[in-house]
């Protein structure tokens, strides 16, 4: 699959929960950090590999799938035979998969580097995202973005600030911001909002020398003040857990809609998230 990494420098159904990825969390998920330990990193595609974009008239819609824990227990994690399976089925149908500053592109400009894209999303940042899914991410070379919740970072369940590192050296796993806390930002107040908004970023930023640019709101809840704090707190586009395909022009920048991914999705019914005409 082609990347542009110039501009990286830069059911559904009843099983949907309201409580988004704050499913109760048990020792299921938890597994060993070393499994992972010796992947090697691969190097990143060159620039000149670069392929202009194709413009749109329509408002390009873009599924962004959500995924959390690679393990099984319950509804929010997708056991890593089916997360093997799913990122199998977009090699082998030659999607391209957008990193953030690619959607951004992508929202700003309607344009796509192919019709069919998708956005592969992570949120919490669980410790079997390396040990379970980093060595598929790098098997079917899928970009994918990992929302990370700063105060998490020495959670024995979540990925450590080494973990992090070693993933982002793939040049296929970059990390986003899922707040400090994990707190449903809806029952904040603004300045609790703004705290938890500014301190993930800044945390981020400092620590892996990056723009954080995306904020995924914990269990998808907001209020009304979220969107504007958010944008004032530097971040260019937020994630919700409202089913559906991304629209920038119908929902705005900071309410994007998200495809949950759920346990025992059939081929056919993972394929219809993806549908993005
Ligand atoms: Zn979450």
């Amino acid at each position: 699959m082609k990347t542009s990494w110039a501009l990286v420098g830069g059911l559904m159904s009843l099983m949907l929960l309201t409580s988004g990825c704050q499913a109760k969390k048990s020792n299921s998920a938890a597994s060993s950090s070393t499994q992972a330990a010796s992947l090697q990193p691969v190097k990143p595609k060159k620039q000149s590999q670069a392929k202009p974009w194709h413009q749109y008239q329509k408002n390009v819609n873009i599924p962004i799938l959500m995924y959390h824990s690679i393990s099984q227990g319950n509804s929010l994690r997708v056991p890593s035979a089916e997360f093997e399976q799913q990122m199998n089925y977009l090699h082998k149908h030659h999607y391209y998969t957008l990193t953030t500053a690619e959607a951004i592109r992508a929202f700003k400009t309607n344009q796509l580097p192919q019709k069919k894209v998708v956005w592969v999303t992570m949120d919490d940042a669980y410790k079997d995202n390396y040990t379970k899914a980093l060595p598929i991410i790098k098997k079917y070379h899928i970009k994918t973005t990992i929302n990370y919740i700063t105060s998490f970072a020495k959670h024995h369940n979540h990925l450590t600030l080494k973990q992090v590192q070693k993933m982002r050296q793939t040049h296929l796993v970059e990390f986003q911001s899922h707040t400090v806390k994990h707190l449903d930002l809806n029952e904040l107040t603004d300045q609790q909002q703004e705290k938890e908004l500014t301190d993930s970023k800044r945390w981020l930023d400092q620590k892996l020398h990056q723009d954080t640019q995306l904020i995924c709101y914990p269990a998808g809840r907001v209020n009304n003040a979220t969107a504007r704090l958010a944008k004032q707190a530097g971040y260019k586009i937020g994630i919700t857990t409202e089913p559906g395909m991304a629209n920038v022009k119908q929902q705005g920048w900071y309410n994007l809609k998200r495809q949950r991914v759920v346990p025992n999705m059939t081929t056919a019914a993972f394929a219809t998230l993806l549908q993005n005409n």
